[in-house]
């Protein structure tokens, strides 16, 4: 039975799921979800990441988090987390980086988060032989807690599960996804949602706009910025979406072979992701206790650190490769690619008041 099959079934027996429910099998059923049987990351896959287009992306965050642990005095036993590595290429480039400083790598404790227990083997493979002591968890938890903690998350927030809610004549109502013989489709719970599922501020929507929350994310953005806060140690997400308060049209998307598709039509088989709430996720780190920086762009933050720099001097050692830099740089920071749609945002304890990449 295909998954949307067994998708549709579910409905049936139970009714109908809430797009975060559909999201979170689409994406991750042990089966048939996508990140577990799919090649997801390449040109052969179905989008290509920064870390994929450039070696210079994770040599400038492995730079950023080195200076980030030297600023605070270097402690000792940090730890670094990465959030949804995919084909671990961002955490080879930060190690391999990380280098210039010996004493960060030297007792370093690597802890990978990953869902799928395929991508999981292709990070192994990736960065085996590398002599840091590396391991994997499926999910983030609180055991990560008990050291200074530096994280990193590059497309990872925009996997995690959405809930929505349309504007109707009867109030916020949630969208759900029902089935009709055997196709998917989208259906409004019939009873609106109870007042504190929706923000205070946004009843000004028109009606049939639509209100995107992702709880999953802010819960796991608030965690992470209460260790930070208390141990010490800095975070860096980065991800495609909108720095303002979002607006009121659903952002739900599914992409398959480097091309759009729909969201419903062929669950397990496409990516499906939302874009990221970086307001929100801003506002968590805040409500855990860390000292926040942006959400910039990722162009600006990338400029600001320098990367074009490092693009002159990898020019002037291999001149025949300019051409291939120029590229991965323009594709990188340039405002009509991913330089404006991406942004950064950081994490760091209370008493840090700046910040490599932020605008003071
Ligand atoms: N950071 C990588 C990959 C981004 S794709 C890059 O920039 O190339 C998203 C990654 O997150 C994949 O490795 C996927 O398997 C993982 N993932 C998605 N949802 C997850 C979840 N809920 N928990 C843990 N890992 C997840």
């Amino acid at each position: 039975m295909s998954l949307k099959a067994r998708i549709a079934a579910l409905i049936e027996a139970q009714g109908p799921m809430s797009v975060a429910q559909f999201m979170t099998i689409a994406l991750l059923d042990p089966k048939e979800g996508y990140y577990p049987n799919r090649e997801a990351i390449g040109a052969a896959g179905d989008f290509i990441t920064a870390p994929e287009v450039s070696q210079m992306f994770g040599e400038m965050i492995g730079l950023w988090l080195v200076q980030a642990w030297a600023d605070q005095g270097c402690p000792k036993n940090p730890r670094l987390v990465e959030l949804g590595p995919g084909r671990g290429t961002l955490m080879a480039d930060i190690l391999r980086t990380a280098a210039v400083a010996p004493e960060f790598l030297a007792d370093l404790d690597v802890v990978m988060i990953e869902a799928s227990p395929a991508m999981q083997a292709q990070q192994a493979d990736k960065l085996r032989g590398l002599g840091t002591d590396l391991s994997w968890q499926a999910q983030f938890d609180d055991h990560l807690g008990d050291r200074p903690l530096f994280l990193v998350a590059n497309e990872f927030f925009d996997a995690l599960p959405v809930r929505q809610y349309v504007k109707t004549e009867r109030g916020w109502c949630e969208r759900m996804v029902t089935a009709l013989d055997g196709e998917l489709q989208f259906a409004l719970a019939p009873v609106p949602a109870p007042k504190a599922s929706v923000p205070a501020g946004r009843e000004a929507a028109p009606d049939g706009g639509v209100f995107e929350t992702s709880p999953a994310s802010t819960a796991l953005a608030e965690e992470i910025a209460r260790i930070i806060a208390t141990k010490g140690g800095a975070g860096l997400i980065l991800d495609y979406g909108y720095g303002e308060a979002a607006g009121f049209s659903e952002t739900l998307q599914a992409v398959s072979g480097h091309r759009f598709a729909e969201a419903l039509y062929d669950p397990g088989h496409d990516d499906i992701s939302a874009h990221v709430d970086f307001a929100s996720l801003a506002a968590a780190g805040k409500r855990g206790g860390a000292s926040v920086f942006g959400p910039t762009t990722q162009g600006m933050f990338l400029a600001n650190i320098g990367i074009t720099e490092r693009a002159e001097q990898l020019m002037k050692a291999n001149p025949e490769s300019s051409r291939d830099l120029l590229t991965a740089i323009e594709r990188l920071i340039g405002n009509d690619q991913m330089g404006q749609l991406f942004k950064v945002l950081a994490f760091a304890p209370p008493s840090i008041t700046d910040m490599a990449g932020f605008a003071p």
